[in-house]
């Protein structure tokens, strides 16, 4: 085929994309729609219609048409036309079409009947702390990631396709290598914290605090941030989450809790590292399935940077604390912004992963992880799960839950059949202090900035090393690109060790 028609089918490739990108927009949105306050009666008839625009999303990824495209724009001679974007849009499609057609669809309808009920026994097994009760979906849930893991195939660990959807290129052999070093430096470092006198004053964190303040406190930061108000919105959740529907519209929700001055606070700037990304991919990317984060480790390094790095950070509070002692008018008299600082980098192994503390939150995750690997390596049955999460949370964090609602059942992800994600958030740090590092060459000191509260250049370099790319560079090639080196754990083990030597007198 000529030119002419080579560029003619690009065009009809492109249209046809852009239109799954609509019905992905329409679900996102529906989806917001559901969690931020639809009316219940509403809820049943919403979720069918979610199910059925699903659906038609789904035939477009591996109809007959898409195929054929894929085939077209794979074939060298069509490929070398191909600009580095369009060959990553291919390659995308092709993924996803690869991945979708190896699972019999009554298949994958069962599985996915199975999750939603699954998330729902879930959700009474937790409260009611009854293992047992959830213990048969869990099992399916499993033997049907056993089943597909067979049919996409794998190298090495079987894990690894499963980890492979959250973070493209990672493997159990790099983890195992990354965690491993991690958890040599973290583990003692939890030690020597725990022993130390030097222990934070944290009574004054615990008052009353208006929820009107908090927010107007929260929206304060995130315009410091640099969040595009014209661009997205704040809203109230009891889960927050930030969702990215175009670059032009990525909305953000935060909890408020009327006894805890940070976590709306640190909740919200985690979601608004999350939105900066979103909002920042470069326009050009508009209706690709390029136009989104390029993994949920790179994402997640963008929300704990803002959240911890920052937020969490002395020069952080040596320039809001004034602000912030001015919102809440004579709640922190007498307390200092270094008492202040101290405070909200308190260490305290607990049980809760998503109440955890920056460093042992680390712990957390890798927990997890061995528990997904020895799932599917088969050394670990479901049922043995009991036993096997209360003794890795002994030798991990010296601490065992009183009942399997604070343990085995306390997250969501397994219900929905989520094997491969915890890693990205303990990724998340690893990349985030990687990347901050260089940030804080390139930008001549990071924390000169943050004391003077110009976080745009900071913002402004983030976008333009990582942001704009969206998902046309891979996780690997980013870090590789922005820091000159592969994912290298001992930025966050230097970081961690700065850090908390400091605040605990080490
Ligand atoms: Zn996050």
């Amino acid at each position: 085929m000529g030119t002419e028609s080579h560029a003619a089918k690009w065009e009809q490739f492109k249209q046809y994309v852009k239109k799954m990108k609509s019905y992905e927009e329409a679900i996102g949105l529906i989806y917001w729609d559901m969690r931020t306050g639809a009316p219940k009666k509403g809820i049943a008839a919403r979720s069918e219609v979610v199910g059925d625009l699903s659906g038609e999303l789904f035939k477009l990824s591996v109809s007959e048409e898409m195929r054929e495209f894929i085939d077209y724009f794979s074939k060298p001679e069509h490929q070398e036309q191909l600009s580095f974007i369009d060959k990553r849009i291919v390659n995308e499609c092709k993924r996803e079409y690869d991945r979708s057609k190896k699972i019999p669809p009554e298949r994958y309808q069962e599985y996915v009947v199975l999750t939603a009920q699954a998330e729902s026994a879930w959700e009474d097994a937790k409260e009611q702390s009854d293992f047992d009760s959830f213990q048969p979906y869990l099992e399916k849930i499993v033997e049907f990631n056993q089943e597909f893991i067979e049919l996409w195939g794998y190298e090495g660990h079987k894990y690894n396709t499963l980890l492979d959807m959250y973070e493209p290129g990672m493997t159990v052999e790099k983890l195992d290598q990354v965690f491993g070093a991690l958890r040599e430096q973290v583990v003692p470092l939890l030690a020597a914290i725990q022993a130390s006198g030097a222990k934070p004053d944290t009574g004054f964190l615990k008052q009353t605090f208006d929820q009107e303040k908090q927010k107007k406190f929260s929206l304060f930061i995130l315009e410091q941030m640099g969040y595009d108000f014209d661009a997205g919105r704040l809203d109230e959740t009891v889960h927050p989450f930030a969702t990215g529907l175009n670059p032009g519209d990525v909305r953000i929700t935060t909890r408020y809790l009327k006894d805890d001055v940070n976590s709306a606070l640190f909740g919200t700037i985690h979601e608004g590292g999350h939105a900066l990304y979103e909002q920042n991919i470069s326009p050009e990317l508009l209706g690709t399935p390029l136009c989104t984060g390029t993994s949920m480790g790179i994402h997640e390094s963008q929300s704990r940077f803002w959240e911890n790095m920052i937020g969490r950070s002395r020069p952080f509070w040596s320039r809001y604390y004034a602000e912030l002692q001015a919102n809440y008018p004579g709640q922190f008299d007498g307390v200092s912004a270094e008492s202040f600082y101290l405070a909200t980098n308190e260490v305290k192994p607990s049980l809760i992963r998503i109440e955890a503390d920056e460093l042992t939150y680390n712990l957390h995750i890798m927990i997890r992880y061995e528990i997904e690997k020895a799932l599917f390596d088969g050394s670990v049955k479901v049922a043995d799960l009991l036993r096997v999460w209360n003794e890795k949370y002994r030798e991990y964090l010296g601490i065992e839950p009183a009942n399997n609602g604070e343990g085995v059942l306390q997250d969501v992800h397994w219900s929905g059949g989520a094997f491969g994600y915890f890693p990205s958030y303990a990724l998340g740090n690893m990349y985030a202090a990687q990347i901050a590092r260089t940030l804080d060459r390139e930008l001549g000191g990071l924390d000169a900035l943050v004391a003077k509260g110009d976080l745009h250049p900071i913002k402004a370099w983030l976008a333009d090393k990582i942001y704009r790319h969206g998902k046309s560079l891979t996780p690997s090639e980013i870090i590789l690109e922005v820091t000159g080196e592969e994912l290298n754990p001992d930025y966050l083990v230097d970081y961690l060790r700065e850090k908390y030597s400091d605040i605990y007198k080490l």
